[in-house]
């Protein structure tokens, strides 16, 4: 079974658990107004608009499809920024015993892999493939996702899946649509499936300033609900609090497009109070970042 798959980082340790190699899938089923990997969010759709620009004519048109010569790109990404459809033309549809063959050149330095995106639960029988390849050689596997999937309905996958590092960018779901333009239901069920099957490696939120984004007022007005998060994690899956970390991610405008390209970070105070709040919650591994 195919995927396009972005890029993948042979050797990383910000991606789970020890060193691991990362596969980033193309492609997400919502649209994170503070996504910092915008380029990943859609697949090409072939309006040929990089192929011009392209200074070493790496780039040309098949049919719909665009051609990528990885032999003479020199990775300016200048395709990347000139794409008004967040995507990329350096991406290959691949084989998940292709993507194996890579990942297995890694195997004397690595403990497991991790598959991200875009969001990987969009392609399930690619990742049982690689999962089913990769726990045969000892290795742990895990998923990054943004839970918008109910990974309830794919018993094959999470049969192979050691553990997931699921996002909840936000509790209400008005605010949750206005941050990513989806529905949240899915991650909340998902929430709890992955605790109650002892698959919750970490939870993640993205914290954004409260100067610009107050953590009080009507739903419709506010752009994160961080402290709502924080209470409804913590009350949705009490009894796994002390098995999963909690990551709170400071924002960084870093490869940010639209609204907030330009928004300041929150200030260490204030993750330093979500961190309390956490503690209040329950929460018993907690780290910044
Ligand atoms: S990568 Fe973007 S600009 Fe290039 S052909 Fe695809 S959709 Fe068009
Ligand atoms: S990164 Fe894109 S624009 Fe730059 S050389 Fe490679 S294909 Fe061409």
């Amino acid at each position: 079974m195919r995927a396009p798959v972005n890029k993948m980082i042979p050797l990383s340790v910000v991606d789970g658990p020890g060193c691991r190699t990362a596969v980033f899938v193309q492609g997400c089923n919502i649209a994170c107004a503070y996504c910092h990997n915008p380029e990943t969010q859609r697949l090409c759709s072939g309006c040929g608009l990089c192929i011009g620009q392209c200074p070493s004519s790496a780039l040309s048109l098949s049919g719909k499809s665009v051609l990528w010569n990885e032999a003479v790109c020199i990775q300016c990404d200048h395709c990347i920024r000139i794409c008004p459809h967040h995507s990329s033309p350096k991406v290959r549809w691949l084989e998940a015993s292709e993507v194996w063959a890579q990942i297995e050149k890694n195997m004397p330095f690595i403990q497991g892999i991790t598959v991200s995106g875009g969001e990987c639960s969009l392609y399930p029988e690619f990742l049982t493939e690689l999962f089913t390849l990769a726990g045969k050689a000892g290795l742990s596997c895990f998923l990054d996702s943004n839970g918008c999937v109910d990974f309830s309905v794919f018993p094959g996958l999470m049969a192979v899946t050691d553990n997931v590092m699921l996002d909840v960018k936000a509790w209400d779901f008005q605010v949750f649509h206005r941050l990513t333009g989806g529905d949240n239901s899915d991650v909340k069920k998902n929430l709890k499936y992955l605790a109650q099957m002892g698959k919750l490696y970490e939870v993640r939120l993205v914290c954004l300033d409260e100067e610009t984004a107050p953590g009080t007022g009507p739903s419709e007005r506010r752009e994160v609900d961080m402290e709502e998060v924080i209470a409804g994690v913590a009350d949705e899956v009490r009894p796994y609090l002390e098995k999963f970390r909690l990551k709170l991610i400071a924002f960084r405008n870093f490869g940010v497009r639209g609204r907030l390209e330009t928004r300041k970070s929150p200030p260490p105070e204030q993750m330093e109070r979500l961190k309390e709040l956490a503690v209040t919650c329950g929460f018993k591994n907690i780290q910044i970042v």
